[in-house]
Parts: structure tokens; C-alpha cells; sequence
């Protein structure tokens, strides 16, 4: 008999085990086949619900696997899906479930296509239906010129007919086009049809445009493939350069995956027919390594054949040529029959550099981030399903999609907080992606210009991590000099601007040359609030306790966690003091100030300078973010303001100043990482200036111009920051050198949330010390410093482990044991990135 293993797409602790049910020998005619990696439906008490197997085995009745009694076990029903991912997949899920202490079904969701998977809904009259998802694929009606067209003849008075045929002869055309063209169509498509004078099939179309995920061009169409949606080329050359997407449309390059390597990677997944793909892709050229490229390439060679999931840390500053490396390592990873998948933050992953990827291996590689619309999404992973994409390129969900054959997982800007996810399973996306390649026998590669301190120190202690440096800039180019502003002078020598003198005579300068300037505005943490000079109070958020934000325009109060609104007070409400500081400024007030700044210029002689303010207000809707980074690439000279979005990947020749108009927001934080954090973004928001023929300068105005981690960037000295920040972590217990597990609880009622806090730390505090061993510590149940969060209440026990701890063993099972509240959330996350 056949025993499959199913874990239940039901989100709670008590489910959180894969169940054991019996597989019928013989499926429906019409159903899918039962495999591992299908949405199932079973029985499960008086009804029925949607499961994933994740394993199937054979056994003899007399030796079910666990013990079961076989006459107890159920028979599923049936599958309701095709297989979303193979054993590899579900090993996956159920070692992110371990390792992160996440519920299974969460996990295993992260597997399943965008756009929803199959699930039994109630109906009102109280029985359960199974729906299926709303996203899938589409298809499009196409006509073209069937085997009689030559002959036929149309009547006289058959316009309609002749200029369908008329239209058909300079290429197919799809029936909702002609029906826009010569109105209703369909019947007089149909007699054409009858008498074998046209052709009409349905073609599987590729929604949005793989390059770029904008959807706002024309659409290519190959008979029989997907179809792509192409953007049509821009005429300005500087447009053309944020794009970076040469189109040249006679000149087309077909790239189709030589059928040998389709069919390995394609193996137990038939291909949608005809995954065949055109496309208009100019090549770019590779240019001639640099020493230290060619270094970064053999190492991470050498780790590609060890196949033992090696990492090799490409360590190189901005503009270093670590894309080129990446390229080039794929390249030799494809020629193997591999394939690739390279993860960038979200925020870094704009047209330009899907562009590169996609100009270098053209149309087989997938793109997947979170712009992208569900139906987007899903042709995008089928499209790696089917075997016909070999390069992934996307935010850190692209991990999990099903690409076979896996060589290299390459990881940009791997220091990024944003590659471990927020809410269950709370992975890290560089953990996942070495387990994985030491699964497959692939290797990863991690680049950043500012390693995370864990990846340096593992470079320093593990044998198969390697750290390559790239210690300058592939065009030979300096790094721009950094001056420290102190603006605590500025202040005392009687200056209240937000922007200190030399910042604005540098400004001056660059924008009357005909230069750029970025200008930074860090808005991490509690920048922005109100401050009584008297009294000290600062009006918080009553549902979150965070200091609300000073909005100028409308002269509002805002809670950014909740959207909480009120007008600025006039006087203190604690004391009635007429002195209420604003303290940071948010980006709306600095855009407006510095318009003010810029047309009083004398030198720019009235000259309209462009200020293109990019954060998350102006860049909510779709497309926004490129079109402002067209139009700050299109002005002679100009000004981006901005929040840490603008802090990597733009890569603009003429910029030649960068300011920091804050450093120190960041730096107060109370998290064990706020110096990390602040020497990263300086060193990388420098890397923006003078990336070309121009010298760039770069100024960080700070009120703390002694502190270390803003001095060591200052002089791109990381060895000075280490020096002084390890020490701090190893004596206070803090990564590197030891493990962190945040157990966060949450509820409606203080009171409640700390009694379960309290008895939750019984618990832990009993498992560590049956369990856990030297160098488990549990700290005191504490308020967060966010201690209200949307109207919740929010406590933390933070647990040290030793760096070898298997934290799983000792925490796991009393989280599945774990009776939930009713009352009060429980979320576990392992190896946070913040403890706020
Ligand atoms: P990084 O990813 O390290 O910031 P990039 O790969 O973006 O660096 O390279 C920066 C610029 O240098 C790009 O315009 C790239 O085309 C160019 N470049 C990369 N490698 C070389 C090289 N070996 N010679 C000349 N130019 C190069
Ligand atoms: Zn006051
Ligand atoms: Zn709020």
C-alpha cells in the first residue's frame, strides 16, 4: 500500500504535524495524479480539507511507518492542484519549520504559486466547497492564415472578410485585436474558420514584462510560445540609460534553452507546449576583467565544483564590478547545465538591473518581486516550472521558486535587513540559500560593499566560507572623499538650517556645473517628532506609544504605524509652553526647504533646477520609482531627494555630490546593530557619487562627528569600526558571538500579555535548563521598546544561546507542545535582525 504524508493548509499549532493517509491506487479519470507537492483534499474529522504532500512511501500493512494502525489511516480524496514542488521542496519547508520554529503549513506556502492555492470555503448553507484560485494562467484567442487562404476568395460585398484577411497577411493578430479594429468579429471568424481560411488557437500569454515588471508596452508575439510584453524603446538616450534595455527590434536574438539542458532541467515537469521564446535583446559586451574579478571568479569556480555549498563573500566597494562577477559566474554555472538564482533587495531591484541580467542571458530569465501583479507572478513561477527559465532574479521570495538543477545562489547587498522576512516563517533568506546549496552541491555567493559582521566573522573562522576583497573600482575611479559636517557647531555658531554651509556652497557648485547631487534623508527611527523645550514631552501615538511624525503640509501629527492623525498642537499640552521643536524633518519639509535653498542660488541665475523627491509617499504607485529615476536621469541638473531607497543601486554618471543630511537618526536607535547600520548606509550611499569621469564628493552632516562608526566610514575604514564595535557585542552578548531567539507576545490587554509573557518564561527558562547548557541565558520578560503596536501591546523574552546551540531542539517542542492563548499572539523568531 501507499501511505502519503500531508501537511494541513490550517494555521495552527495543534495541526503542526504532516498526517499520514492512505493514496487510492487508482485517481479520478479527470483527476490530477497524487505526487508529492500536490494540493490533496482529505477527510479531517466530519469534513474535509486542502493538504500538501509532502512525502509518499510504499509499505506492507503489517509495517506502517510510525506504528499506525493501517485501518485506522483515511484515504485521500483526492488532488486538486498540479505538483507545486518536488522532495526537495518539501525537505525545505520542513527544515525552515524547525529551524525558525514556524507553523509547517506556513512554511510549505512559501513553495506554492503566487495568486492563492485551492481551499475549502464554507457556504452559507453550512457545507464546505473547495475553490479553486482566482490567478492561473490566460490565454489568448489568435487568428492567423489557414492552409485555404491562398485560395479563397471573398465575396464583393464581405468587407469584413477582406479586411480580416487583409489584416492577416502582415501577421498574425490576436481576435480581441481585430474586433477593436473592424468591430463584432466572431461569427465571420468562424465561417473563415469552417472553410480553412484562418486559423484560430489559443496561445498562453506572459503577463507584464519580464524585464522590468511594468506592464506599459507592446506585446511581441511567437507562434505557439508566451508571448512577452516588450517596452518600447525610448528615444532619449539618457531614458535609454536608467533602462539599460538596448531594443532593437530587427535585430532580434532568439534564445531558447539547448533541448539537452530543457529536458535535465525540465525532468518530471512536462513544459506548457512550446515554451519556445523570442525576444529583442541586444548582448551586452563583457568588458576585461580586473585582478580582483578574476580572483572573485576562480574562487567562486572552485566552490561551484566542490558542490559542498561553499560561500565565497565577494567584498568589494560600489562600483567594484561585483554584478560583472556575478554575470560571468552564471555564465559558467549555465554552461555546466545549471541554473542560477540571485536575490537583491526589493528596493534594488529596478529595470536596470533586471536589464543586466536580462542583456547578458536574455529572455530565460524569470523575474519575481513584489510590484509585480499576482497574474505577473504566477507566469513568471510557472515559467521557472516549466524549466525554460534558468536564471531567477528577485527579492528574497525567489528563493522558493521551483527551479531545478540549482548551481549558484547569488546574494547582492547580502548585509540587508530586508532578507530576513517579518512574519512566519521569519527566515533568513542567506541561511535558506546556504542549506539549500549545501543540499543541491551548489555554492553561494555573497556581495556587499559592507558584509554583515556574522558573514565576516563565519569568512574568519569557517573553513567553506571564502572572502574575496575588490578593494577598488572597476573603472579605476577614487572613492569620493567623505568630510564629516559637525552640525552641532553649526548650531552654536548660530546657523538653524538643516543644511550646513558647506553642504549648501558644495550644492552650489556641482548644480551651477551642470552636476547631480543625491541627497539623503534617513528616516529609520524616530526622526520627525516634537519635542516641548520645557518640559521634555513628546506626543506619542495613544494606540502605539511611538512618537508621532511632524508632517508639515497640513501641519498634522501622524502615527506611522497606525495613520493616528492630529494637528500640531500650538503650545505643550503637558505644560502649556509655547516652545515645541520640531526635531528631524521629514522629506515633504526638506524638499521644501531646499527649493527655497536652490532658487536663491546666485549662480544658477533663476535657473529652474529639478527636485525629485523619491519615499514611500511618492513612490506607492506602480511605475513611480522608475519614472522619477527617468526624470532625475533626463534633467541637466538636478537633485534626488530621498529616503535609504535611494541609498544603493542607482548608478548615474553625473552625480557628483552625495549629502547625508542625517546620520545620526539611525545611530540612536536602542538595537544592538544601530553602528552597524549607520557605518553600512554612509559607506553606501557614498559609493553614488563620482561613479564616472566626474570626482564626487560626499558630506555626512552630523551632531556626533566623534562617534566611531561615523568616523570609520568617514575614512572607509572598516577595520577601525570592527575594532570597536566587536568588543562592545562580545561583552554585552550580542552577535556574533552568541545566538539570539525573540520571543515576542502581543494582545489587546497589558496585563494579560504580561502575565502569558511571564509564565512563557517559566517554561523557556525550564527547557533551557533541562535542555539548553552552558551560555543559555533568558533574559527578564520586558515591554518592547515599540511596547504598542497597533493598538497590541507588545512584550519580548530574549534568549542567548552559544553560537553552536541547536536552539530547535531545546525551544521546538515546547512551542508545538504549547497550548495557544486565546488572547495573547506567540511568534518566535530566530536570530532576529532587530530586538525592537
Ligand atoms: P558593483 O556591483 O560592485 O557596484 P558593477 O558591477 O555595477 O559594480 O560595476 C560598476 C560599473 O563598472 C558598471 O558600469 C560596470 O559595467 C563596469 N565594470 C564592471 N567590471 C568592469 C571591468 N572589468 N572593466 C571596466 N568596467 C567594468
Ligand atoms: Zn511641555
Ligand atoms: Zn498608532
Amino acid at each position: 500500500m501507499k501511505l502519503a504524508s500531508v501537511i494541513l493548509d490550517i494555521p495552527t499549532q495543534a495541526l503542526d504535524t504532516p498526517y499520514s493517509y492512505l493514496v487510492p491506487d487508482q485517481a479520478e479519470e479527470n483527476d490530477y495524479p497524487i505526487a508529492v507537492g500536490c494540493a490533496v483534499v482529505v477527510p479531517l474529522g466530519g469534513r474535509q480539507a486542502v493538504g500538501f504532500v509532502v512525502e509518499m512511501v510504499d509499505c506492507e500493512p503489517t509495517d506502517v511507518p510510525g506504528g499506525l494502525d493501517p485501518s485506522k489511516l483515511k484515504y485521500i480524496k483526492r488532488a486538486v492542484s498540479q505538483s507545486y514542488f518536488d522532495e526537495e521542496g518539501a525537505a525545505c519547508a520542513q527544515w525552515l519549520s524547525q529551524r525558525y520554529i514556524a507553523p509547517l503549513s506556513a512554511c510549505v506556502r512559501l513553495f506554492t504559486p503566487p495568486g492563492g492555492v485551492p481551499r475549502m470555503v464554507r457556504t452559507q448553507g453550512g457545507y464546505w466547497r473547495l475553490e479553486q484560485p482566482a490567478t492561473g494562467e490566460v490565454d489568448d484567442r489568435w487568428v492567423t492564415l489557414g492552409e485555404n487562404a491562398d485560395q479563397f476568395k471573398p465575396r464583393k460585398n464581405a468587407v469584413k472578410q477582406q479586411k480580416i484577411l487583409q489584416a492577416l497577411r502582415s501577421g498574425d493578430l490576436r481576435a480581441a485585436e481585430l474586433a477593436t479594429e473592424f468591430g463584432s468579429v466572431s461569427s465571420t471568424l468562424k465561417s473563415l474558420a469552417d472553410k480553412g481560411v484562418v486559423r484560430i488557437e489559443h496561445r498562453r500569454r506572459m503577463r507584464g514584462l519580464p524585464a522590468d515588471g511594468y506592464a506599459n508596452g507592446e506585446q511581441f508575439a511567437q507562434p505557439g510560445g508566451f508571448l512577452v510584453q516588450q517596452r518600447k524603446p525610448e528615444p532619449s538616450a539618457d531614458a535609454q540609460r536608467v533602462q539599460n534595455l538596448a531594443i532593437v527590434q530587427d535585430d532580434s536574438i532568439v534564445v531558447a534553452p539547448a533541448p539537452g539542458e530543457a529536458s535535465a532541467a525540465t525532468e518530471g515537469f512536462p513544459a506548457p507546449q512550446c515554451m519556445s521564446y523570442v525576444d529583442t535583446f541586444v548582448p551586452t559586451a563583457k568588458p576585461i576583467l580586473t585582478e580582483g574579478q578574476i580572483r572573485a571568479l576562480e574562487t567562486i569556480r572552485k566552490a561551484c565544483d566542490a558542490g559542498a555549498g561553499e560561500v565565497v563573500v565577494v567584498d568589494g566597494v560600489t562600483g567594484s564590478g561585483k554584478t560583472e562577477v556575478y554575470l560571468q559566474a552564471i555564465e559558467s554555472v549555465l554552461a555546466q547545465g545549471r541554473t542560477a538564482c540571485v536575490l537583491v533587495p526589493e528596493i534594488s531591484l529596478t529595470p536596470q538591473t533586471v536589464a543586466r541580467f536580462r542583456g547578458r542571458f536574455g529572455p530565460m530569465v524569470a523575474v519575481m518581486h513584489s510590484r509585480m501583479s499576482a497574474g505577473e507572478r504566477y507566469d513568471q513561477w510557472d515559467f521557472v516550472r516549466s524549466g525554460a527559465a534558468r536564471v531567477v532574479v528577485g527579492a528574497r521570495s525567489a528563493l522558493f521558486t521551483p527551479l531545478r538543477n540549482l548551481g549558484l545562489i547569488v546574494i547582492d547587498e547580502e548585509h540587508e535587513g530586508s532578507y530576513k522576512q517579518d512574519s512566519a516563517p521569519r527566515y533568513h533568506a542567506r541561511d535558506v540559500a546556504i542549506w539549500m546549496a549545501r543540499r543541491s552541491g551548489a555554492a553561494v555567493v555573497l556581495g556587499s560593499a559592507t558584509p554583515s559582521i556574522e558573514s565576516l566573522y563565519h569568512c574568519a573562522k569557517d573553513p567553506r566560507w571564502h572572502q574575496v576583497p575588490l578593494p577598488e573600482r572597476a573603472n579605476g575611479r577614487p572613492m569620493p572623499a567623505i568630510t564629516v559636517v559637525d552640525m552641532a557647531r553649526e548650531f552654536s555658531s548660530g546657523s538653524r538650517s538643516m543644511f550646513s554651509k558647506q553642504l549648501t556652497q558644495a550644492l552650489e557648485a556641482e548644480l551651477a556645473a551642470g552636476h547631480k547631487a543625491v541627497l539623503l534623508l534617513n528616516q529609520r527611527g524616530f526622526a520627525k517628532f516634537v519635542l516641548c523645550r520645557d518640559c521634555g514631552f513628546v506626543p506619542s501615538c495613544p494606540s502605539c506609544s511611538t512618537s508621532l511624525t511632524y508632517h508639515e503640509r497640513g501641519n498634522m501629527l501622524v502615527c506611522h504605524h497606525c495613520n493616528y492623525r492630529i494637528a500640531t498642537p500650538p503650545t505643550c499640552p503637558e505644560c502649556g509652553s509655547p516652545y515645541l521643536k520640531k526635531f528631524g524633518a521629514g522629506t515633504q519639509r526638506v524638499e521644501d526647504d531646499l527649493r527655497v535653498l536652490v532658487r536663491e542660488f546666485p549662480s544658477l541665475n533663476g535657473q529652474d533646477v529639478p527636485i525629485i523627491r523619491m519615499d514611500a509617499d511618492t513612490t506607492s504607485t506602480k511605475g513611480a520609482h522608475q519614472r522619477l529615476l527617468e526624470q532625475f536621469a533626463n534633467a541637466h541638473a538636478a537633485v534626488l531627494l530621498g529616503t535609504q531607497m535611494i541609498a544603493k543601486g542607482l548608478d548615474f554618471d553625473d552625480v557628483t555630490l552625495v549629502g547625508v543630511i542625517n546620520a545620526d537618526t539611525q545611530l540612536h536607535l536602542p538595537d544592538y546593530r544601530a553602528a552597524e547600520r549607520t557605518f553600512d548606509l554612509i559607506e553606501q550611499v557614498a559609493g553614488r557619487a563620482g561613479r564616472a569621469h566626474l570626482d564626487g564628493q560626499v558630506m555626512v552632516q552630523t551632531y556626533e562627528a566623534e562617534n566611531i562608526a561615523i568616523q570609520a566610514a568617514a575614512t572607509y575604514n572598516r577595520k577601525m569600526f570592527l575594532c570597536d564595535e566587536l568588543p562592545k557585542r562580545k561583552a554585552l552578548g550580542y552577535p556574533p558571538y552568541v545566538r539570539l531567539v525573540n520571543i515576542l507576545a502581543w494582545g489587546a490587554h497589558e496585563d494579560e500579555v504580561r502575565r502569558e509573557t511571564g509564565e512563557l518564561r517559566e517554561e523557556v527558562e525550564k527547557r533551557v535548563r533541562d535542555y539548553g547548557g552552558p551560555g543559555w541565558v533568558v533574559m527578564a520578560a520586558a515591554p518592547c521598546v515599540i511596547a504598542k503596536l497597533r493598538n497590541s501591546y507588545r512584550w519580548h523574552i530574549v534568549v542567548k544561546a552559544p553560537l553552536q546551540a541547536d536552539v530547535s531542539r531545546v525551544l521546538l517542542p515546547l512551542f508545538r507542545s504549547r497550548k495557544p492563548s486565546k488572547t495573547v499572539n506567540v511568534a518566535v523568531d530566530v536570530d532576529p535582525q532587530s530586538l525592537l
